[in-house]
């Protein structure tokens, strides 16, 4: 392999450390940081990536709590806990585990996240806080492509004046990274699912973000020699194995910078978490 691996464990623990710093600052203050998850439904993948992030934030000092409700839960019964956790001042962080059980309509869900506070929006999913990306005046924004600006950046990856290219176009991960890197001064493509002809869009990037949900979709071939790949894709091949929506054996020897899967945008996702966090508190304490 030839291109240099971007390591989101290594910086993500840097990021932790850093964050744990700020939580000592705050301390100091009389402010702990409170980070609150509410949980409805029993799907098994969201369980364990609430229990990692409660783990992650008891290790660098912040308040984290799980609000655990059934599967049959209503939406008032939730409207009801996020206005609670809105007015009570020791939350500052308030985080809706997703996806909601399947007896909450898409409009009840879309509702829900945008009864949180945008000041306590530590996932940066609420119109406020993707507006204000928009607008270029940003305030909490969204962790998993926060994670992926800071391996670019920690790779010394130049950006401005450079052609980015992000797959995907959610508003979790592809839209708000494309604002990322626009707003760093890169030229941005976004591709979709009814983009035609993805691989020549890629094939003249000097970054490329893959955020799809789609095993080794891109390939070695589609990839400009020296091209940064940031690859967001958390997924299972036919042997179960996990993998991102880059073929990594493929792109390595020909791109300049990748970050691998796992440990790449993941470990990241968490870390910039708890850094929204700090900044949530920050913003009610200053
Ligand atoms: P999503 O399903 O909301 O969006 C996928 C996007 O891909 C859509 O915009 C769609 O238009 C586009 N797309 C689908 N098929 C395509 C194709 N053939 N060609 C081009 N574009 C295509 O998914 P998401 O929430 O944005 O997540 C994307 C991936 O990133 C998933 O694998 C998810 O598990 C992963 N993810 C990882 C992290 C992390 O922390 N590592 C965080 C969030 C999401």
């Amino acid at each position: 392999m030839n291109a240099r691996l971007l390591d989101g464990k290594l910086l993500a623990q840097q990021v932790r450390a850093e964050v744990a710093a700020d939580v000592a600052d705050l301390a100091r203050r009389g402010v702990v940081p409170g980070l609150v998850v509410v949980l409805a439904g029993d799907d098994p993948a969201s369980a364990i990536y609430v229990k990692n992030k409660e783990k992650a934030a008891a290790e660098v000092g912040i308040a984290g709590r799980i609000i655990r409700f059934g599967a049959d839960v209503s939406v008032d019964t939730l409207a009801t806990c996020i206005d609670a956790l809105n007015a009570d001042p020791a939350v500052h962080g308030i985080l809706i585990q997703l996806p909601l059980p399947p007896g909450i309509a898409p409009d009840a869900v879309r509702a829900l996240l945008e009864r949180v506070d945008p000041r306590k929006d530590v996932d940066g999913f609420h119109p406020d806080n993707l507006g204000r990306l928009a607008a270029g005046t940003p305030r909490l924004v969204a962790c998993t492509p926060s994670g992926c600006m800071r391996l670019l950046h920690s790779g010394e990856v130049p950006i401005a004046g450079r052609h980015a290219v992000v797959i995907g176009r959610s508003t979790i991960v592809g839209r708000p990274m494309a604002l990322l890197l626009l707003a760093a001064d890169a030229t941005v493509t976004i591709c979709h699912s009814r983009t035609p002809d993805l691989a020549d869009h890629v094939r003249r990037a000097d970054i490329v973000v893959a955020a799809v949900g789609r095993a080794r979709l891109v390939r070695g071939d589609w990839i400009k020699p020296g091209a940064a790949v940031i690859d967001v894709g958390m997924n299972r091949d036919a042997g179960g194995k996990l993998c991102g929506d880059v073929h990594f054996d493929e792109v390595s020897p020909i791109a300049g910078a990748i970050t691998p899967v796992p440990g790449g945008v993941g470990p990241m996702t968490i870390a910039c978490l708890l850094e929204n966090v700090c900044r949530a508190a920050r913003l009610e304490n200053t």
